[in-house]
């Protein structure tokens, strides 16, 4: 079975999606909830496509995995969008975090990516800082070691999921003030320790889809050290590359879905209104997913696409504000005063979609890299 092709895998998946429809048919629309229930609602499906084994596909044996390429991951996203389904959230953050913790500590990932993998937990990143954020070189939670552990103090801001994870991938300066990305440490950082204080913020779109975690006086063993004291950076570079890619093959499908869906309910005038919105959301969609999918089949072979990936993040954003855009166009009024449940749905995402052009790097910054280290411009500052 390890040698499963992945049109073979994709069959597989397609059939047990058709068998199970019944059970499924409240996964076909996110739900308006807010994001706790939503979670919670969306577990049942995540659970279902762990036990039948489809989600642990493209994961290694010894990490709770039945093996095969990473790219099976890509294809069951693909498939469960197809077929009309909302991917779980839950198992999008999965894309980013678990191949960084399965690369740098393959130990701690046996040991939890079991329970990520089942929807048992959710983790997420502790990286941004009221004072660090492009910057994210100049954070200053500082990590001291102390015997055989460090202590650690500061605080984190805008941590996707922070109140609904179990386990955080933290970021703390364990070098000097000055040592900027050289001086910093990624740990595995149990959000239960006693100093940890994790509080929801309430975002525009009306969900609480960001958290602060305060950390005071937090002891963590030297032994949740993901990679080297001081060399945290490697890692997280080495995540922003899934959120790139497997996590935005995820999020593609589920625009594309939108797209389509929000098309096929409109009436004539409205698709003359926003034609070309939708066809600008269209071709950018079609630009990122041939992109995407080039990067998802590259990571899956080892390789490293280091600042190309830029690329991908605006392709990505840009796709996702003129998908919504659009959308606004095709639903006249939806979002100002539509009181239904997919009028609240779609509110909720056309915020979020003011959001993603933010996380994982301003599109602004990310501009910058494409145009010095990309085209070899010369410097903006
Ligand atoms: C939805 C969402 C989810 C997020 N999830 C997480 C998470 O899970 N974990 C985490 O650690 N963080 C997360 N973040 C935080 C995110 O990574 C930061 O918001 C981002 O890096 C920008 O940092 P900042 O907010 O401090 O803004 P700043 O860095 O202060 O930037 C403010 C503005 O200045 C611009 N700017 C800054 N520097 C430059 C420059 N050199 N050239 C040109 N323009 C520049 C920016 O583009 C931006 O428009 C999330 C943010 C959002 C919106």
């Amino acid at each position: 079975l390890s040698s499963l092709t992945a049109p073979e895998f994709a069959a597989g998946v397609r059939s047990w999606l058709d068998d199970h429809a019944g059970e499924l048919h409240g996964n076909r629309h996110r739900s308006p909830a807010s994001l706790e229930h939503a979670f919670a609602d969306e577990s049942r499906f995540h659970r279902m496509l762990h036990d039948a084994g489809w989600s642990r596909w493209g994961w290694p044996e010894e990490l709770g995995g039945l093996g095969g390429s990473p790219v099976l991951r890509a294809v069951l996203h693909e498939e469960v969008t197809a077929a009309g389904y909302a991917v779980p959230e839950s198992m999008l953050t999965i894309e980013v975090i678990g191949p960084t913790i399965a690369k740098y500590r393959p130990d701690l990932a046996a040991l939890h990516l079991p329970a990520f993998l089942r929807g048992d937990e959710i983790w997420c990143q502790g990286f941004s800082e009221p004072d660090a954020g492009s910057d994210l070189a100049s954070l200053r939670t500082r990590a001291i070691l102390q015997g055989d552990s460090f202590r650690i103090n500061g605080q984190k801001v805008w941590t996707s999921y922070g109140q609904l994870s179990r386990w955080c991938v933290l970021l703390a300066r364990t070098g000097t003030p000055e040592s900027r990305h050289r001086g910093i440490t990624a740990f595995w950082l149990d959000l239960q320790a006693p100093g940890v204080t994790v509080r929801p913020i309430a975002c525009a779109n009306g969900r609480n889809e960001l958290a602060e975690v305060f950390l005071d006086d937090v002891v963590v063993p030297s032994a949740a050290v993901i990679g080297e004291v001081d060399r945290g950076w490697d890692p997280v570079m080495y995540l922003m590359q899934f959120e790139r890619g497997g996590f935005a093959w995820g999020r593609q499908g589920w625009l594309h879905a939108r797209l389509s869906d929000l098309l096929a309910a409109a009436n004539g005038d409205r698709i003359a209104a926003a034609a070309s919105a939708a066809g600008e959301a269209w071709l950018t969609l079609a630009a990122l997913r041939e992109r995407v999918w080039q990067t998802v089949v590259r990571l899956a072979d080892g390789e490293s696409p280091g600042p190309e990936i830029s690329v991908d993040k605006l392709l990505l954003s840009g796709a996702e504000q003129l998908v919504y855009d659009a959308g606004r166009l095709l639903d006249d009024g939806a979002l100002e005063f539509g009181d239904d449940d997919a009028s609240a749905v779609f509110r909720t995402d056309w915020f979020f979609s003011r959001m993603v052009s933010v996380y994982g790097g301003a599109a602004e910054v990310q501009r910058d890299i494409v145009a010095e280290r990309l085209m070899g411009l010369p410097r903006s500052r």
